[in-house]
């Protein structure tokens, strides 16, 4: 279990001040001019050495992406944008950060930006965030008050300017690409890559994008070491980790915990239990509403972290953990999803557009039971031809949560065809 002492958040659940003067207590804005003043490379490196993976969904190396970025300008500025757009199904970890301990993010910024080049930075939040938006620009009106950002940001002879930017509440604006269209005032549709942004981003400038949990806790990294944060986790699944836990277990909750704890321990330590027991859980989706579930009796010796998670043709995604007991319809809950994700597809290629529609609408049939028993493999052979067929992962997105179902409970939706046609049939 992680100890109170190596929580990067302190205030997560909102029980201590989040002013400025509240954060400084909880020892952050430490010393951010002297971690600036190590220089780009060296904080580069000790990211590197961390382990740290990105937060918001595809674990990619977060020191090996910032290396990505130009080391000396052609003449284009550079800009770091933060990704808070989150609106994966499940996912409120960032929330929580922005609204109770919003000057983590803030200090991630100013030396996240200073690493990468970048005098400007700019946050991007979900539209519905409205308390989180007000509590986050309050931070930042303070921040500049106190000589934290702005010119000679924190005394590290570095000028910097952090701007909030309000979404409209479109889920495609949480991928990368199109969040950086929607920045530049236009509508949210994902580029074609490459170009990556690293290369053109923003106003065609490098840029790198960032999930506001991995850039939260570069300033505790720095200040801790990479050695501190590595020893969370197992290999190559390093740190700690913000978990949020919703659905059937006892008491739903945020959490930082140390990354790979078991499925059992996240959830009796922290959630009170499954809702009526373990014997009661029927599936867990670990990573956000686009990675497929697994069933709950393979999920009480679950190791929550990337890798093993992957290994069970899952992912860790979001680590928002959706838990599903025995009384759930499993086929309406993903075609729930289903329905979502046909809803927030941009339209611009033909898979995604047209086969999110159509996988929701042949779901819609396997809930009622009024399929063919065959439709079942097309379904999935449909699903394999929207995946890796799209400009950007929702594509996958839509695909991965039927292909999860069919997997782990074909029994179910056969039954419930075999069902509605009666009882000669269902023998
Ligand atoms: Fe738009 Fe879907 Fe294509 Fe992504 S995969 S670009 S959301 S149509």
């Amino acid at each position: 279990m992680l100890k109170d002492e190596d929580r990067i958040f302190t205030n997560l659940y909102g029980m201590h001040e989040r002013t400025l003067a509240g954060a400084k207590r909880r020892g952050h804005w430490d010393g951010t001019g002297d971690l600036i003043k190590r220089g780009r490379d060296a904080i580069v490196d000790e990211m590197k050495k961390s382990g740290l993976r990105g937060r918001g969904g595809a674990g990619f190396p977060t020191g090996l992406k910032w290396s990505f970025m130009p080391k000396e300008s052609d003449g284009r500025p550079a800009y770091l944008v933060v990704n808070a757009d989150e609106s994966e199904p499940g996912t409120c970890k960032d929330r929580e950060i922005m609204r109770h301990d919003p000057h983590t993010l803030i200090e991630g910024c100013l030396i996240a930006s200073f690493a990468m080049n970048a005098h400007a930075c700019y946050i991007y939040i979900r539209g519905e965030y409205i308390r989180e938006k007000e509590a986050l620009q309050a931070a930042i009106d303070e921040a500049y008050d106190d000589g934290l950002l702005g010119t000679n940001a924190a005394g590290s002879g570095w000028d910097f300017d952090l701007y909030l930017t309000h979404g409209a509440g479109a889920y495609i604006c949480g991928e990368e690409t199109a969040l950086i269209e929607s920045l530049e005032g236009k509508k949210g549709m994902p580029r074609m890559k490459p170009p990556f942004p690293a290369g053109a981003g923003l106003y065609g400038c490098p840029t790198t994008v960032n999930n506001v949990e991995s850039i939260a806790v570069v300033p505790t990294i720095l200040r801790r070491g990479a050695d501190w944060f590595a020893s969370f986790g197992r290999p190559n699944n390093a740190g700690t980790k913000v978990f949020a836990v919703s659905g059937h277990v006892n008491r739903p909750c945020v959490v930082e915990e140390a990354m790979s704890i078991s499925f059992e321990e996240l959830i009796d330590r922290h959630c009170g239990g499954i809702r009526g027991g373990w014997d009661n859980l029927k599936a867990v989706i670990p990573g956000g509403s686009s990675v497929p579930c697994i069933r709950g009796e393979n999920m009480k010796d679950a190791i929550m972290d990337f890798d093993w998670l992957k290994e069970q043709r899952s992912g860790l995604g979001t680590a928002a953990v959706i838990v599903m007991d025995k009384d759930t319809d499993i086929i309406k809950a993903i075609w729930r999803l289903s329905k979502f994700y046909k809803h927030e597809s941009c339209g611009q290629c033909t898979p995604c557009r047209e086969g999110a529609g159509w996988m929701m609408r042949v779901m819609e049939r396997l809930v009622k039971g009024e399929a063919e028993v065959d439709e079942i493999d097309m379904l999935l052979d449909v699903t394999k031809q929207v995946e890796g067929h799209t400009i950007c992962a929702l594509g996958d997105a839509a695909a991965w949560p039927i292909q999860g179902l069919i997997r782990n409970f074909r029994d179910e939706i056969e039954d419930r065809i075999k069902h509605k046609r009666g009882p000669i049939a269902a023998e």
